[in-house]
């Protein structure tokens, strides 16, 4: 049996647990004999994923959940691939989430970024379960609280259990947020919202969706949101932003001429 790497009392990461990088973040939550995955990933990496699974002697028939944290590729593509392997499981995400996974969308779930040349695979999948706000996971004895945290995108869905939050992908170690794009759904003030929620919040520790696990920290927190009240006004967003202060300027500069001595 491979020891199990605990981050937590009964959490597991598996980029930690193999001790490298496979892609986002894949959380283990298990508790008597139930144990449930947050995110599976790429579906190239699912079977190395379960075989480290098995090998921490976790019976693969007692995976009770494959949760969601959105339905961006990185997170969800794996998906079709685990359900085959660990069929005991009731694939559950947010009710949008849901919807795109099911029609296998591209675009939103960035499969498909055809101005980059990206174009990958987008196995379409239908979840068991839709959970949003206020719906509880249980784990064996544990209870994992859903919150319904949109900004990246209007299906993010954060999982608090005691003083953890399993963040998705609201802000990472460095202050840095999942990005804002309007074709993905991304709403900066919902974001502003998501983050005073998390940074006011009892939480102490926050578990990302990608990158390290870091401490709830109300300064950096801050420091994020004011970034994103600044992107809210700024042209940079484009139709994420709500206004642009220059507009009112310019509008005055119309009515009363423009004079080259005050510029
Ligand atoms: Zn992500």
């Amino acid at each position: 049996m491979q020891e199990r790497r605990e981050l937590f009392p009964h959490v597991i990461e598996m980029n930690y647990q193999a001790r490298r990088r496979l892609g986002c973040s894949v959380y283990l939550v298990f508790d008597a004999d139930e144990w449930i995955l947050i995110d599976i990933g790429y579906e190239d990496t699912v079977e190395e994923i379960v075989e480290l699974i098995r090998q921490m002697d976790f019976p693969l028939s007692n995976c009770k959940y494959i949760v969601a944290t959105h339905a961006d590729v990185d997170h969800v593509q794996g998906l079709k691939r685990a359900r085959e392997l660990l069929p005991s499981a009731v694939l559950c995400g947010h009710p949008e989430a849901a919807a795109l996974l099911a029609k296998g969308e591209r675009v939103m779930t960035y499969a498909e970024i055809s101005a980059q040349k990206i174009s990958i695979d987008m196995p379409s999948v239908k979840l068991d379960q839709k959970i949003s706000e206020g719906d509880v996971l249980k784990v064996g004895n544990l209870e994992l609280e859903v919150w319904h945290t949109p900004g990246h995108t209007n299906n993010q869905l954060s999982f608090r259990m005691g003083n953890l939050l399993f963040a998705g992908d609201n802000i990472y170690r460095d202050g840095c947020v999942g990005n804002i794009d309007a074709h993905h759904g991304s709403d900066i003030v919902d974001f502003i919202e998501s983050l005073t929620r998390i940074r006011d919040s009892e939480v102490e520790w926050l578990l990302p969706s990608h990158g390290p696990v870091f401490r709830n920290d109300p300064e950096l927190l801050t420091a994020t949101i004011e970034r994103l009240h600044g992107y809210s006004h700024m042209a940079d967003f484009g139709t994420c932003a709500i206004d642009w202060p220059l507009m009112e300027e310019w509008e005055s500069e119309l009515v009363e001429g423009f004079d080259p001595e005050s510029a």
